[in-house]
């Protein structure tokens, strides 16, 4: 099921796909490390884009399907297909380019990133490509009064009965685990701010422990703030191209000077964005319990903490300071 709505999202898809082809230079007659091959789509694009060989690694039992798809489409030749973790396995020879589909919610949550960092560190030959090299986490304000009312104001009138006493229950809930829907450009409130932007060339794991941004943004509307939202963009450049970096404190004139590039055939850009079409990821809202009122260019500033979990790393700690207008939140999300 989860490789189904993984290969049937197209934006995702497609976009690996156009990488490869965009990189095919660095790909033909190469060596590539595909970490965490799954069913062994990626790697089938690269053997047809002409690599010479491909290690198709994957810690789970989907790797004896990946085996026999590599069979039905004659590629036995080119893709090995290694059932294990990227951290156990043996190849050997080193790489000149490492794929990989790691990205989770919020790009960090069940994130296989550091299993590619440790590939990277010891397969990868200098000067050698990753796919995708860049990723960046953006996070907005956003107002969502369907869904506020849906399941906050829905509990006063349910079939004309006063159902009241479940609000602070709904609001609990509602704000207490960040939930993953879709939400519009029209839901977001200010310019976006990037909490996280990630060059896969020199990324650490320790970086990863603790990232923490503050913020300072202007609503462009009077609303209700319900919440924030995340998102993330992955940008596939050709090797070690770090000109397109953006920092934690990118201005929005950066940002849209960035979207403008895009525009240009050297890179490729998957975007998990609430204007851009909709992918399996959708987007991470994080709800506060009670809407925060704002007026047109009021400042809306704090801080934002995200921790992997001490008992699951996999697992995400949000730590939220948010204030407006003499308005203080603080709160904390558990990401399990
Ligand atoms: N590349 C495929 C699948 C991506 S899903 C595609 O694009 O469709 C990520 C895959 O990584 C899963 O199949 C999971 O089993 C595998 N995986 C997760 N951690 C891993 C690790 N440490 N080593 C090898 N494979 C891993």
């Amino acid at each position: 099921g989860i490789h189904e709505s993984m290969i049937k999202d197209r934006v995702r898809t497609d976009a690996y796909r156009e990488a490869i082809m965009l990189h095919q230079k660095f790909i033909e007659g190469k060596v590539v490390m595909d970490v965490g091959c799954g069913t062994g789509i990626l790697s089938v694009f690269c053997a047809r884009a002409g690599a010479k060989r491909v290690y198709a690694v994957d810690a789970s039992e989907i790797a004896t399907q990946a085996s026999e798809i590599v069979k039905a489409n004659n590629l036995a030749d080119k893709i090995v297909v290694i059932h294990g973790r990227v951290e156990d396995v043996d190849v050997e020879e080193k790489v000149d380019v490492i794929i990989s589909e790691w990205m989770g919610y919020m790009l960090l949550y069940e994130s296989m990133l550091p299993s590619v960092l440790f590939a990277r560190d010891k397969w990868l030959k200098p000067g050698g490509l990753i796919l995708p090299s860049h990723a960046t986490l953006f996070m907005a304000p956003i107002t969502n009064s369907d869904r506020y009312e849906g399941s906050v104001d829905f509990w006063c009138d349910v079939y004309g009965i006063n159902m009241s006493a479940l609000v602070p229950l709904a609001k609990k809930f509602a704000s207490e685990e960040p939930s993953i829907e879709i939400v519009g450009g029209e839901n977001v409130i200010s310019w976006p701010f990037v909490v996280k932007h990630i060059d896969c060339y020199t990324f650490t794991v320790e970086e990863f422990k603790s990232i923490t941004t503050t913020y300072k943004v202007s609503s462009m509307m009077l609303a209700p703030i319900h919440g924030f939202g995340l998102w993330f963009e992955v940008e596939f450049n050709g090797p070690a191209e770090s000109c397109s970096n953006l920092s934690s404190d990118s201005s929005p004139l950066d940002i849209i000077q960035k979207k403008r590039r895009r525009a240009s055939d050297s890179t490729v850009v998957l975007s998990t964005a609430p204007e851009d079409e909709p992918t399996h990821w959708h987007q991470t809202i994080l709800y506060f319990p009670d809407p925060i009122g704002v007026t047109q260019d009021q400042i809306i500033e704090g801080s934002v903490t995200i921790t992997p979990s001490e008992e699951n790393p996999r697992c995400l700690n949000i730590h939220l300071e948010c204030s407006t207008g003499g308005q203080n939140l603080v709160k904390d999300f558990a990401m399990r």
